[in-house]
């Protein structure tokens, strides 16, 4: 188990921890010195042989007194993704080895939570059976932020027609908006930028909070530099403003931060400090 929020379990589900890109690719408007920073305030997240920035693609399970929660679904096997040859028809048992040592199968899922609609997100919605995409959690009802549904409907590309629609076909997904409730313990925050329908989660358990964030943020450099564009924001500016936000009620709440792409561990606090922010680690 990674932490007790109260009486919720979280569970990690790793898929992958290997190098993305460069820092410099991914951060364009953060200066020459952009490795070096984020190495500075990451240690080891900076691959020393390629340079790159190691990125662990990861879910949170969450057992709640009533539920069974997976929040995203990492990249997924048989999955089309020419542009990332690492991601590209995977085919891997890390990510049902990581449910297993929870204690969870496929069956016992209740609810998947995507906090947005990108490939490394959602690939494991669905697997291939027999030549067709099938939903990997039979039982579970599948929450989607709307407007990200949306984009992608028109747009039509494998990551849609592979790992969103198959769900939709079966009547599994359902189309939510930032806000929204899920049972007594889980709450959808909304950190529009990434995505047009981003969001973070919150998890409450009696006095303890913890939030999970998403791609609001991937690495914990940006605590110090939330202002710095990331490559794959849809919107960069809107994404800056999501994330000072997040910042801030990270630090108000000092609740537990769980970092979808942070180094791992990937936990720890958000501290405010002198109009910036600054992240504890927990080991
Ligand atoms: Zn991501």
């Amino acid at each position: 188990m990674l932490c007790k929020v109260g009486n919720i379990e979280v569970w990690r589900i790793l898929e992958i921890n290997g190098p993305f890109l460069r820092p410099e690719e991914l951060y364009p408007t953060a200066g020459p010195d952009v490795a070096e920073i984020v190495e500075s305030h990451a240690p080891g997240s900076v691959c020393c042989h390629s340079g790159r920035l190691i990125l662990p693609i990861q879910g949170f399970l969450l057992k709640t007194p009533t539920h069974t929660i997976l929040v995203d679904s990492c990249v997924g096997n048989d999955k089309t993704v020419p542009g990332v040859p690492d991601w590209h028809q995977r085919s891997d048992s890390r990510f049902e080895a990581s449910l297993s040592a929870a204690g969870v199968g496929f069956e016992d899922i209740d609810y998947v939570l995507c906090t947005h609609l990108h490939t490394d997100h959602v690939g494991w919605n669905t697997r291939l059976m027999d030549g067709r995409w099938i939903p990997t959690f039979p039982n579970a009802r599948y929450l989607m932020p709307a407007a990200d549904e949306q984009v992608h409907r028109l747009r039509n590309g494998d990551m849609y027609l592979e790992s969103v629609l198959p769900v939709v076909e079966a009547g599994q997904a359902e189309l939510v908006q930032a806000g929204h409730m899920l049972g007594d313990h889980v709450s959808l925050m909304p950190t529009p930028g990434h995505t047009p329908g981003h969001v973070s989660i919150m998890v409450k358990s009696g006095k303890h909070e913890a939030m999970i964030t998403g791609d609001a943020l991937h690495s914990t450099a940006q605590c110090w530099y939330p202002d710095w564009h990331f490559k794959y924001d849809a919107d960069a500016e809107m994404a800056v403003t999501s994330r000072i936000q997040l910042l801030e009620a990270a630090a108000e709440k000092d609740c537990v931060v769980l970092g979808s792409h942070f180094s791992l561990p990937s936990i720890g606090r958000v501290k405010a400090e002198l109009g910036a922010f600054r992240w504890h680690g927990q080991s």
